[in-house]
């Protein structure tokens, strides 16, 4: 795990440091405020910050206000580092938004305990994160995690003026694969499903499951031909697949159905215009006898 220093004394700097390096954490330091706000800025922060109190420039009661203030993706876990050990300054602290304190010169083993404090809750909340936003049963994002990130890739694209194009798909006559087979071969497939389309996927395109056996994969950098021949490649790679029934020498093959469609950068399309245009595309391919890629 990443932990910011903000410490402007190059001594206390260093035994921090040293301390940190050894416990197996990577460094990140900054001598004062102004420095550690930047480093936050920038994507993939460190999501623990020591912090000292008292520095030139901006001091680590300012620093830790800005932080929690600010909207961020994740949780940041803030201990105060002072020399002042006062009850007034440890609630002016609190009031900040410090998670911590530990008073300068500090114990190097409360240092190392109070870091993994941090480093608990840091993961507890990824965790949590994680589960909030993964499809149990596939391991794909969940429907409202995907509509979020999409969401952002649509304020990307229109920002760089870069394509984008989503592809609706839906595993055609899945409700007999749980007739013929059982409700557990129907997940299996769902699960061999996802794995086939992930694995033709480019590793910056993005899966979700969109509801039972529909799913949304959205490709930054994609224009409307190129989301068509994706799905076709997929298509094909699904058609191809060959999913063993467990416990018994039968084995289940699938097709399925995809609407592809290209965001409309020039006309600041709605999430709902594109799933839209998306689904009908996919309603055609339906219609026209499944197993087929519509585009709009
Ligand atoms: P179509 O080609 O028109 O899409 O036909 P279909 O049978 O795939 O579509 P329909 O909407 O009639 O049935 C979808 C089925 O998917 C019904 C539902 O029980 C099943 N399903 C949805 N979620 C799950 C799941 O998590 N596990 C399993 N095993 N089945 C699921
Ligand atoms: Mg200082
Ligand atoms: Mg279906
Ligand atoms: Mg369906």
């Amino acid at each position: 795990m990443k932990i910011l220093i903000v410490e402007d004394d190059p001594i206390f700097r260093r035994i921090l440091e040293a301390n940190l390096l050894e416990w197996g954490y990577d460094i990140v330091v900054a001598s004062n405020g102004s420095e550690a706000w930047e480093i936050i800025q920038k994507p993939e922060s460190p999501s623990l910050i020591i912090s000292d109190w008292m520095m030139p420039g901006m001091d680590g009661l300012t620093l830790c206000r800005k932080i929690r203030r600010m909207d961020m993706q994740g949780y940041v876990y803030f201990i105060l580092l002072t020399a002042k050990g006062e009850k007034r300054d440890v609630i002016d602290g609190l009031e900040a938004g410090a998670d911590d304190f530990l008073t300068k010169p500090f114990n190097q083993e409360e240092l190392k305990y109070r870091t993994r404090i941090g480093e608990r809750i840091i993961n507890l909340e990824r965790r949590i994160l994680e589960l909030a936003n993964t499809d149990a049963l596939t391991g794909v994002m969940n429907r409202r995690a995907f509509m979020e990130r999409m969401e952002q890739e649509t304020v990307r694209s229109r920002r760089d003026k870069i394509p984008l194009s989503f592809i609706l798909a839906d595993i055609d006559h899945f409700k007999k694969v749980n007739d013929t087979y059982g409700h557990q071969v129907g997940d299996l497939v769902l699960q061999r499903f996802t794995a086939t389309v992930s694995a033709s996927m480019r590793p910056y395109d993005l899966i979700g499951r969109y509801g039972g056996e529909e799913f949304v994969i959205c490709l930054p950098g994609a224009d409307g031909l190129q989301a068509a021949s994706a799905a076709e490649r997929i298509r094909k790679k699904v058609e191809a697949m060959e999913i063993i029934v467990p416990d018994s020498s039968k084995s289940v093959s699938i097709t399925a159905s995809f609407g592809a469609t290209a965001y409309s950068v020039e006309s600041r399309e709605s999430m709902d215009s594109i799933i839209k245009k998306a689904d009908d595309a996919l309603y055609r391919a339906k219609n026209e006898g499944r197993n087929r890629v519509c585009t709009t």
